[in-house]
């Protein structure tokens, strides 16, 4: 995306902490929240650098914590650093229908072998199905994703009895279901949330077909208990920022386990911080400094996605699978 602003002058003020340098490279500046804020863009539509998505689609910001998995929220952290252009607390919902119309921003991406769909996180900055955003207003904008062609939204939430009450009054009845453009997903961060996929499941016995999705970001906690039966695609990843809180490598290898043995596809973000790299007991113990651990794991060929925070690789092995209702839509593309 060629934004025509000049990243030398970027990101050095209004609290973003990228290094001037790091603006220079277009993935960075082109993405970065700040870089919009500082200059008053609508904070709107932009590419994500999340790497399970292309963009995101703000059409609330602000939210309420529910678990231990909001301790950090991110969403938060960048309200407050950017109080100029949010102006309201983070516990404000404030909502913004009118980036509706921005849905037609959200065109099938160009790749060697035809069209792609867009994949689009809506509400990165909020909760789709929080209470202070109205009923009439979730319809409305189900309305305009369902005649969205050419995009995949991922609404993922944290609040999934509203989710299920509302998509079964508007999906139910035979043959209905919710198009497979539309993934359905909640946050499990660890076993104590684990009854949120129960609910999920419930929205499929309730109006049949759906893409469902489970985010286990960040593990904090024992996830042994997850049952992830009928569930088509998890996430997984440790927790980054400055009070990133530990991921202990049997948390997220039980969630591998288990998400292989339900035959999920299955998207590993990042481990968070090195301390919580699942490798980092291959590390000689004398490297003391969180960089120089991470030099030694990418120089004994433990790390091949080194961009992400933390490392992205688990034993060697990276894991960036998508659901089959991906390539299903991707194929409906091709014969348009
Ligand atoms: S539900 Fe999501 S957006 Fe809301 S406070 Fe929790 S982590 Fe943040």
């Amino acid at each position: 995306m060629e934004t025509g602003l000049r990243p030398s002058t970027a990101c050095t003020n209004g609290g973003c902490r990228h290094a001037r340098a790091a603006c220079r490279q277009p993935e960075c500046y082109t993405r970065c929240y700040a870089h919009y804020a500082n200059r008053g863009i609508k904070l709107t539509v932009i590419g994500s650098n999340i790497s399970w998505t292309n963009s995101t689609w703000n059409l609330a910001t602000g939210c309420t914590k529910v678990s231990d998995g909001c301790d950090h929220c991110y969403a938060e952290e960048l309200v407050n650093r950017i109080k100029t252009t949010f102006k309201r607390p983070f516990s404000e919902v404030v909502l913004h229908m009118d980036r509706l119309s921005h849905v037609r921003k959200f065109k099938p991406l160009p790749s060697p072998d035809g069209p792609k769909p867009h994949l689009v996180f809506v509400n990165s900055m909020s909760d789709f199905w929080h209470d202070a955003i109205s009923e009439r207003d979730i319809h409305r904008a189900l309305d305009v994703m369902e005649d969205a062609e050419g995009a995949i939204f991922q609404i993922l939430t944290k609040r999934p009895i509203r989710a299920r009450r509302l998509l079964v009054e508007r999906y139910r009845g035979p043959g209905v279901g919710i198009p497979k453009h539309i993934w359905i997903g909640v946050s499990t961060e660890d076993n104590r949330v684990a009854v949120r996929l129960n609910i999920m499941r419930s929205i499929r016995e309730r109006v049949g077909d759906v893409v469902l999705f489970a985010s286990v970001e960040p593990i904090v906690g024992p996830t042994d208990k997850l049952d992830f039966s009928g569930i088509e695609w998890v996430i997984t990843g440790g927790e980054s920022g400055p009070h990133a809180r530990k991921m202990e490598r049997l948390w997220l290898m039980d969630a591998l386990e288990r998400a292989q043995q339900a035959e999920a596809a299955i998207w590993h973000k990042q481990s968070g911080h090195i301390r919580s790299h699942p490798n980092i007991r291959e590390v000689p113990s004398q490297l003391i400094r969180p960089a120089d651990q991470m030099r030694w794991l990418r120089e004994h060929g433990w790390e091949l996605l080194p961009h992400e925070k933390g490392g992205a690789t688990v034993d060697r092995q990276t894991y960036r699978q998508l659901p089959r209702a991906y390539q299903e839509v991707k194929a409906a593309l091709s014969l348009v």
